[in-house]
């Protein structure tokens, strides 16, 4: 598979003199097109660090970053949030939906604002929303859905776009383990189906047994990673389980 993402000796340090804290401690990786790749690691092991820096919201402290071979890291601000607003899909824990603007407007205002034709946005709305099973809720504002729905309203929102990756930041933190499944499911279908390469930060064994792969921080380094292969799901959790405790991190498996 090509190559999209190469995460390249990068360090995060926050503090300075005797009291540093290495976040992120030269992490190297890197993510190909069409992954759905997992970061796992215990509270505090710096998977939102890592995350922030890939999703350019944040700099690293040393080593470079580089999508399709263009080194992020030397990017002035002003071409960062044209790179994030082109190139990248956030999925949040708290859904990040605007209240006044119903589910159809929150997926579209993206688009509008960069002059996507009309015919061009309701073509890819109506395939979009059909696809992950919203379109029945299309002129409902957020505060009249579920949690699963908004969740699946921010995965429309984050791919409507066609963005070279989606960036999830514990996308399964605010919902019943109902809702999780579905979002998992959303996920999927956007990785085998939408063709998206996704890369998520979880802490929950279940949301990243439904990953192709995995990558395991601890203390800011990567020590493990897990290939799903021909696994089943079932059995790929109980890998990621047995990683886990090796790891003295947290699981669950609800
Ligand atoms: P995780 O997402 O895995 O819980 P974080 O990336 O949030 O981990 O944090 C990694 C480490 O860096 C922790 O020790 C945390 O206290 C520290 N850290 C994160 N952000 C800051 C910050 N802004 N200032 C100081 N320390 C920070």
């Amino acid at each position: 598979m090509k190559e999209l993402i190469k995460i390249d000796d990068v360090e995060k340090y926050y503090g300075n003199g005797t009291n540093i804290t290495k976040a992120v401690n030269r992490v190297d990786f890197q993510v190909d097109k069409g992954e759905f790749i997992a970061i796992m690691g215990p509270s505090g092991s710096g998977k939102t660090t890592l995350l922030n820096m890939i999703a350019t919201v944040d700099k690293v402290t040393a080593g470079h970053i580089y999508y399709e071979n263009v080194d992020i890291t030397e990017m002035d601000d002003d071409a960062l949030a044209d790179f994030r607003r082109e190139s990248l899909g956030f999925v949040f824990q708290d859904f990040n939906l605007l209240d006044t603007l119903t589910i159809e407007e929150n997926i579209v205002l993206a688009l509008s604002l960069r002059g996507v034709e009309k015919k061009e946005i309701e073509k890819r709305v109506n395939d979009i929303t059909k696809r992950l099973g919203i379109s029945k809720i299309r002129d409902k504002f957020p505060y009249e859905v579920s949690g699963g729905q908004k969740q699946r309203c921010a995965c429309a929102r984050a791919i409507v776009n066609n963005p070279k990756i989606i960036l999830a930041d514990e996308p399964t933190g605010a919902l019943d383990s109902k809702s999780s499944q579905m979002l998992l499911e959303t996920f999927q279908i956007m990785n085998e189906e939408l063709k998206a390469t996704i890369l998520m930060v979880t802490h929950d064994a279940f949301s990243a047994s439904y990953c192709k792969r995995i990558l395991f921080l601890k203390d800011g380094k990567i020590f493990y990673e897990l290939v799903r292969g021909e696994k089943s799901r079932r059995e790929f959790l109980n890998e990621i389980l047995d990683v886990l405790s090796l790891a003295g991190g947290e699981g669950s498996n609800d």
